[in-house]
Formats: C-alpha cells, sequence, structure tokens
C-alpha cells in the first residue's frame, strides 16, 4: 500500500469525491421532501423542523406568485397568429388584421384564499398548487 498517486489516480478520485458529494446532496433533498411530507400530515415533531417547513412555505408561495405573475404577463403579450402584431388579453380582434384574439379573456379569473399558505388560487381549484392543500372541504389542516 503505498500514498503515491500518479496524476489520473488523483484526477479520478477528485472526480468521485465531487460525484459522491452531489449524490450526497441528492440524497439529503429526498430527505428533506420526505419530512417536509411528514411535517405537513403532522406525523413527525420538531420545533427546529417546524421553523425550516414554515421558511420553505414561504419560498413555495413565493415561486407561485412569481410563476403566476410571469404567466399572466405572457397571457397580456400575446402575439397575433396571422400577422404577429402584439395583442393584449383584453383586445377581443386583432387591431391590425381583424382575426379574433385567441387568448381573449371575458372576465378576469375569480381568485379564493388558500386558508394553509394564503397564496391567492383560481376559484374551484380542489388542492392548492402552492402548498397541495385541499380547498373547502375538509378542515383537517385548522386543527
Ligand atoms: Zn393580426
Ligand atoms: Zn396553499
Amino acid at each position: 500500500m503505498t500514498n503515491v498517486l500518479t496524476q489520473q489516480e488523483m484526477k479520478d478520485l477528485s472526480n468521485s469525491l465531487q460525484q459522491k458529494k452531489s449524490q450526497r446532496a441528492t440524497q439529503i433533498i429526498h430527505m428533506g421532501e420526505e419530512a417536509y411530507r411528514l411535517l405537513r400530515f403532522q406525523q413527525l415533531k420538531s420545533t427546529e423542523l417546524e421553523k425550516l417547513a414554515s421558511q420553505i412555505l414561504e419560498t413555495d408561495k413565493t415561486i407561485y406568485e412569481t410563476n403566476k405573475k410571469l404567466y399572466r404577463a405572457k397571457m397580456n403579450s400575446s402575439e397575433c397568429p396571422s400577422c404577429h402584431s402584439s395583442l393584449s388579453q383584453d383586445a377581443k380582434f386583432c387591431g391590425s388584421c381583424g382575426q379574433p384574439n385567441p387568448h381573449y379573456k371575458i372576465d378576469e379569473v375569480e381568485e379564493v384564499e388558500c386558508t394553509y399558505c394564503h397564496a391567492y388560487i383560481e376559484k374551484g381549484t380542489q388542492y392548492c398548487p402552492c402548498c397541495g392543500s385541499q380547498i373547502g372541504g375538509t378542515t383537517d389542516n385548522e386543527l
């Protein structure tokens, strides 16, 4: 057994070290997801984890709201499929060529507040797209 390694061996070792480190990061994420799920269903009790979970919920909410904002901005600046001039969501017909706007929406989407994460979500949705809680129906989350 020798402590002397060739350049190639050193390179291989440091590569596999990097690989193991990223494997570990992935495993930690999986464990975190599972812990988060257990916390959500009150099968795990830990003040420290609950603190982390509430931070995750805030992050989830920010991601959700940002996605929604981006999506609406995209809808609002769609382009006419016939002449490619830009159309706004509330224009029923294209101002340049008169073709109907496929993204035209008559009403604003009605929204309700999720009781669990307080994100504003589309009315009639069964499960919150932000935190996954069931909307209306049971109030188990309130306990
Ligand atoms: Zn057009
Ligand atoms: Zn929610």
